[in-house]
């Protein structure tokens, strides 16, 4: 019997629109722990911005301190970055947002980096609307440090050695809800086909989008008793919203049964097409978020864009930033001249 041979093609090797492989968004090898959740999301990284036709040094990586935050340089290699100081990455993405608004922020943070340290660094980032793309990648432990508790761990959880963890943790999502961040969704690093999509519309979005996903720590944190391992978060992962990003000049020809599935345009360009698995919930609706959250806590982990709001203003058009980063306006518009700076000082006297 003679079998044809398939001839061999690497989907990493199609080309997008900027003539780039896949290959071309991804960065320095990983040197993270063999199977580690986080290395997942960063291929999801590599993926989103190939599909949507990004060209890399669009684009800038921002991190803090911790397995995570060292993911900035697996991806994007072409690309600025950042590794800021623990807990601090907002303020730096606020400084640089500020100063070159016509980039791809994109801030990859843990949940110690996020939720311990850097707590009032990200409440405030929220508050300001800051326009980024905010990943935490959540695992409930400091693994850097050899696995002790972190801010998010559950109450009940057990620690590698035995400990139990009794403190309350802190929920990314229902924190973002509260402070009234304008894109907040939950994920897996375990699922790609949901993931990609989201980190998609969170960079189309204008304003801050955050995106927490639980990613497991294979060496501190995937035994029986954690509640953020691979085998827990298979058994109770719920996906509430599945979350599609359309191109803008892409046709919406998916099959979406009315009443089922929400479009909504995006302020950078495309559209999201939230496909409703929990019929009842309205991502538009932020109480119908806290509801869902609550109606499901403690049995499931509710997962997709769990709300959005297209409407705010970010912090750029709150505060009057111009859209041309300021090396490059023009100097005449940048010194008002002396007879101005005199009049603005006398103002003072
Ligand atoms: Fe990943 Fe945990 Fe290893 Fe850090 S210690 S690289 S979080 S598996």
């Amino acid at each position: 019997m003679t079998s044809i041979k398939k001839p061999l093609v690497d989907k990493h090797l199609r080309k997008n629109k900027q003539g780039l492989t896949q290959r071309d968004y991804e960065g320095v090898a990983s040197t993270l722990c063999a199977g580690c959740g986080h290395d997942s999301i960063t291929a999801a990284f590599v993926r989103a911005f190939h599909e949507l036709d990004l060209e890399p040094h669009r684009a800038a990586k921002i991190s803090g301190i911790g397995c995570s935050s060292k993911t900035t340089a697996y991806f994007l290699g072409q690309s600025s970055g950042i590794n800021t100081v623990h807990g601090r990455m907002p303020s730096v993405a606020t400084g640089a947002a500020a100063v070159n608004p016509d980039l791809h922020y994109i801030g990859v943070s843990g949940d110690g980096d996020s939720l311990s340290i850097g707590l009032g660094q990200f409440a405030h980032a929220i508050r300001r609307n800051l326009n980024m793309l905010y990943v935490i990648e959540n695992n409930g432990v400091y693994g850097l440090t050899k696995g002790q508790f972190s801010a998010s761990a559950d109450i009940g959880t057990r620690a590698k050695y035995g400990e139990v963890n009794e403190q309350t943790p802190i929920d990314p999502v229902r924190l973002a809800l509260t402070l009234g961040a304008s894109f907040v969704a939950r994920s897996f690093s375990g699922d790609k086909e949901q993931l990609v999509p989201l980190i998609k519309a969170g960079l189309m979005h204008r304003g801050f989008a955050v995106i927490d996903v639980v990613s497991p720590c294979v060496t501190f944190n995937d035994h029986a008793g954690s509640t953020k391992s691979y085998a827990h978060t298979y058994k109770y992962y719920h996906p509430v919203i599945h979350a599609d990003f359309v191109p803008e000049e892409t046709e919406i020809t998916a099959d979406y049964a009315e009443g089922e599935a929400i479009t909504i345009p995006m302020h950078n360009g495309g559209d999201v097409v939230l496909r409703k698995t929990d019929k009842s919930h309205d991502p538009r609706d932020r109480d119908a978020a806290f509801d869902l959250l609550k109606n499901l806590e403690g049995s499931e982990i509710p997962t997709g864009l769990i709300y959005i709001d297209e409407s705010r203003p970010d912090m750029g058009e709150m505060n009057h930033i111009p859209d041309t980063p300021l090396n490059a306006i023009d100097h005449s518009k940048l010194c008002p001249g002396s007879a101005k700076l005199k009049e603005l000082m006398d103002g003072y006297a």
